[in-house]
Order: structure tokens, then C-alpha cells, then sequence
């Protein structure tokens, strides 16, 4: 974790730099600095639809001292571009041994504190997310319940996931996902795991992963 702060080119306002967002101007384009390692000046966002509006209207025109050119489908390459951010993470975290999912492999986690970010799916069940829900508050976790079943499964190739747990190394950085997307109303659109977001997983996913992974500025 850094202690560094940056100043939101939306609101104005001052935030740790892990609760900002950073872009980059590459040939009067600015593009979303999805990894957070693009070399070059970067102006910072909250994950909020009021801090990118006002970005987009003047904020990055005033930080990058330049007009500044912004593809049509800004926001929603960018709010795409946390979800696939989200994605990844939730698959390394599977393959490294820090996520479990379903009722007992999670329940039995969390009685070992290897828990740090407790994720409920929406339509999970009224009775098990109060279980869940007491439990993690008992423990004072992390936890987030705005992600439909389907979606949270279709991450990990299964039909639905009614509960996830994450182990505490990752569950910052999946959180803050989690929780962006829900404040750029992500987890409200019509999501459908098999034909929208590419989220269906196919045979091929290690490749498609490392694809993901080195691949820079695939959409832009
Ligand atoms: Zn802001």
C-alpha cells in the first residue's frame, strides 16, 4: 500500500492514490492506465460517474495542459476495463490458493481467519447471506453483495457462485473493483455471462488470460 496522494481531476479533491484511478495521454488520446504502470504523466479519477464527467468535460483538458481527444465509447471502455481488471484478479487469486467458493469451503475459511474479502452474490439466498453477512461483520472482513450469481460464476467457468472467499493479500484490490463498478452502476445493466463482457470462459482460458495480462492497451 502507498501512502502517496493525488488530487481527483473530476472533484478536486485529495485521495490516496490506491482510491484514484489513473489515465495517460498518448498521442492526444487519453487512455485509462488499466495496470497503473504506463510511463508518462497521469491525471487521476475517482471510479464515480460525477469525478469522470467532469474529467471528461475539462478535468484531463487542464491536467494534461492540451485538448484532448476521448473515444465515444470512453466510459464504458473504461468501466470494461475495471471488469476485466476484476476478472484476472479473481482467477489468479484462484489458481494461487487465495480464493474458495461455495457454502462449506467458504464457511470453513472463514472459521480459519483466511478470509479478507467476503463476496455474496445478490441473489444468493436470503437465509445464507445473513449467515455470511453476521459472520464476516463478527470478524470485521471485508465483504461486498452487489454481483449476480451468474456473473460471479461465469468468472470462474461455473453456471452460478452464491458465496466467494478471498484471502486478505487481494482482497483490497478486488474490493475497490467490486465497489467502482457498483458506483459506475456496473453490476446494474443487463449483464449476461454467456454473450455480454466476454465473460463465458472457454477451453482456451490460460491463453486467453495471458493474452489479458500481456497485452497493454488492447482496446485502445
Ligand atoms: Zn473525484
Amino acid at each position: 500500500m502507498t501512502e502517496s496522494v493525488r488530487k481527483c481531476v473530476g472533484c478536486g479533491k485529495s485521495d490516496s492514490r490506491d482510491a484514484l484511478e489513473r489515465f495517460v495521454m498518448m498521442e492526444d488520446t487519453v487512455i485509462f492506465d488499466m495496470r497503473n504502470k504506463a510511463p508518462g504523466r497521469g491525471a487521476h479519477v475517482h471510479a464515480n460517474p460525477a469525478c469522470l464527467d467532469r474529467a471528461i468535460q475539462s478535468g484531463f483538458a487542464k491536467s494534461f495542459r492540451s485538448k484532448v481527444q476521448l473515444k465515444d465509447d470512453f466510459s464504458s471502455q473504461f468501466v470494461g476495463s475495471i471488469f476485466q481488471r476484476l476478472k484476472e484478479a479473481i482467477r489468479v487469486s484462484f489458481r494461487s490458493g487465495d480464493l474458495v467458493f461455495g457454502g462449506d469451503l467458504v464457511a470453513s475459511a472463514m472459521k480459519n481467519n483466511k478470509v479478507g474479502l467476503l463476496v455474496l452474490a445478490t441473489d444468493s439466498g436470503e437465509s445464507v447471506a445473513r449467515k455470511f453477512e453476521a459472520n464476516a461483520d463478527r470478524k470485521s472482513i471485508l465483504s461486498f453483495g452487489g454481483i449476480p450469481g451468474a456473473v460471479l460464476g461465469a468468472v470462474l467457468g461455473k453456471d452460478f457462485i452464491s458465496v466467494l472467499g478471498i484471502s486478505a493479500n487481494k482482497a483490497e484490490r478486488i474490493h475497490q473493483d467490486l465497489e467502482n463498478l457498483q458506483k459506475m452502476g456496473f453490476w446494474d445493466t443487463d449483464l449476461n455471462p454467456v454473450s455480454n463482457m466476454g465473460i463465458g470462459i472457454a477451453n482456451g482460458e490460460e491463453q486467453i488470460l495471458e493474452e489479458i495480462v500481456g497485452r497493454e492497451y488492447d482496446r485502445t
